[in-house]
């Protein structure tokens, strides 16, 4: 029988896996295939963290596929198409990407491969709705609101996931050696700490895990000193786990007050997807297109301060110190983070959203814009701009005795707690911590001026 390849891309995974299913239905021998393709357009190349995990989640991939991965570097449209002609194949296999240059990309080479009599197969991993599937019921359109897109989404059944299949057949092929890529950071291995285990069963342990205490998440998900978020986004992102998988591991569980909340956060993983795919460009453009008029300031010694958690803000520099330690933050800190730079700053928001991309282990293309322009008031159904988040009080109020930021501010362990998100009033401020680079009061009057200016 002539071969099938089956294209891995983000869904690093073989339990339901609807390419990979597929294939294996028609008893070909496969390829199966991951291309490193450094052509994405504008920023989009991945970042120094995703690639991090990206080697290690094929390593995984790799060992579940009993060291029958096959590894190509390249152009994808033109590795894949070789590929096709090198081995003869049948049929080439994916699940969907909805990265608007994905998109495009794969409607061209599926075109092609059509047209030359090679069997294509696209099918949804990534997803639990395909982002054309819900619409508003008046107007029929894409959502733009949150609220009637998951009061839509909540009332439709999510199809049941599928077994891994069984018993593959692999048809050789040369591949290069993943080491060869150069995907792991070396001079400085900023990544000695990161403690995370990549790859499916990994996803699956951390669900589980998290599963144990899913009634808590109401109120956990908030702190960011306690571990009372599922830490799955990377898992998802690189479709390790599928959130079919998720969603119904957490209906079978059982019904709390947490799971709800935790399935609504799922619902804001599809609705960002939606936004996407709507609006190819909510990466770098406003979707409300008064801002694209904002005066942003640029500085980059406040950009600096703020990348390396030095601004002398304790929840500012926790947050972005945990980003660099770990490859991750918490969301919550996310949200203060972002707004100061957007807002006490006045820096353009894809100056953030940048950053995150290269430093983010769950760096997607979709969560992180629209997240972005939700902080920004810019995007659907966004916080206004107006409301600009106080650090000191978010810190006061969400990690009240200093745990989070002590943990990754090692310079106010000897501050008392009544100061430890507002050192710089304390009796004697650390000496080796910095004094806040922006005024409170003044960057949020700042900000406000910019907006009035904006509304005309
Ligand atoms: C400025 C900013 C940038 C962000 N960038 C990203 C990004 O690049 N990649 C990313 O996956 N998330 C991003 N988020 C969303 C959110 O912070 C993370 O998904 C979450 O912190 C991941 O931790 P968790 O898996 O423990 O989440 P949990 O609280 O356990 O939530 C479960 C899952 O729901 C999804 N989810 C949760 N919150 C959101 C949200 N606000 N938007 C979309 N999906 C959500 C994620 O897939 C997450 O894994 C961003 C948020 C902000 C404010």
């Amino acid at each position: 029988m002539k071969p099938v390849i089956v294209w891995f891309r983000q869904d690093l995974r073989l339990a339901d896996n609807p390419a990979l299913r597929a294939a294996a239905a028609t008893a070909a021998p496969l390829i199966c295939l991951f291309v490193l393709d450094d052509h994405a357009p504008g920023d989009w190349a991945w970042g120094g963290a995703s690639r991090w995990w990206l080697h290690h989640s094929l390593t995984a991939l790799d060992k579940s596929l009993k060291g029958k991965l096959v590894l190509r570097k390249g152009d994808a449209a033109t590795t894949i198409k070789a590929l096709v002609k090198e081995s003869g194949a049948e049929a080439v296999m994916w699940n969907r990407c909805y990265e608007p240059f994905a998109v495009e990309r794969d409607h061209k080479l599926a075109d092609v491969l059509e047209k030359a009599g090679i069997t294509v197969e696209i099918t949804n991993a990534a997803l639990m709705h395909e982002p054309w599937a819900l619409k508003t019921k008046t107007g029929g359109k894409p959502f733009r609101v949150f609220t009637p897109f998951w009061k839509t989404m909540r009332g439709m059944d999510v199809s049941k996931p599928h077994p891994a299949p069984r018993n593959l057949k692999h048809h050789k092929v040369k591949s290069d050696e993943l080491k060869g890529w150069k995907l792991l950071p070396t001079r400085p291995n900023w990544a000695k700490n990161f403690d995370w285990t990549p790859g499916e069963k990994e996803a699956h342990d951390a669900l589980y895990d998290f599963l144990d205490d899913i009634g808590k998440y109401g109120t956990a998900r908030d702190l960011p000193a306690c571990s009372g978020t599922s830490r799955l986004s990377p898992h998802l992102h690189w479709g390790e786990i599928s959130p079919r998988q998720v969603w119904h591991a957490v209906r079978t569980h059982g019904h709390s007050a947490g799971s709800e909340t935790f399935l609504k956060e799922l619902g804001w993983r599809e609705f960002c997807a939606q936004l996407l795919f709507h609006n190819p460009g909510l990466p770098t453009q406003p979707l409300d297109k008064r801002f694209a008029k904002f005066k942003w300031r640029k500085s980059e010694k406040d950009f600096d301060a703020w990348a390396r958690g030095q601004t002398g803000i304790p929840i500012v520099d926790a947050g972005m110190r945990q980003l660099w330690q770990t490859g991750w933050m918490h969301n919550r800190v996310r949200m203060i983070v972002a707004s100061l730079l957007i807002k006490h700053l006045g820096t353009h928001w894809r100056e953030g959203e940048r950053w995150f991309w290269d430093t983010l282990v769950d760096a997607d293309l979709a969560n992180n814009s629209a997240n972005w322009q939700w902080v920004a008031g810019c995007g659907a159904d966004a916080a206004p701009f107006f409301r600009i988040f106080n650090p000191v009080l978010q810190g006061k109020k969400f990690d009240p005795k200093g745990v989070y930021v002590r943990r990754f501010v090692p310079e106010l362990n000897e501050v008392p707690d009544k100061f430890v998100h507002n050192p710089w009033e304390a009796p004697q401020p650390p000496a080796n911590y910095p004094k806040p680079i922006v005024d409170l009061v003044a960057g949020r009057n700042r900000a406000l001026k910019a907006f009035r200016a904006l509304k005309g």
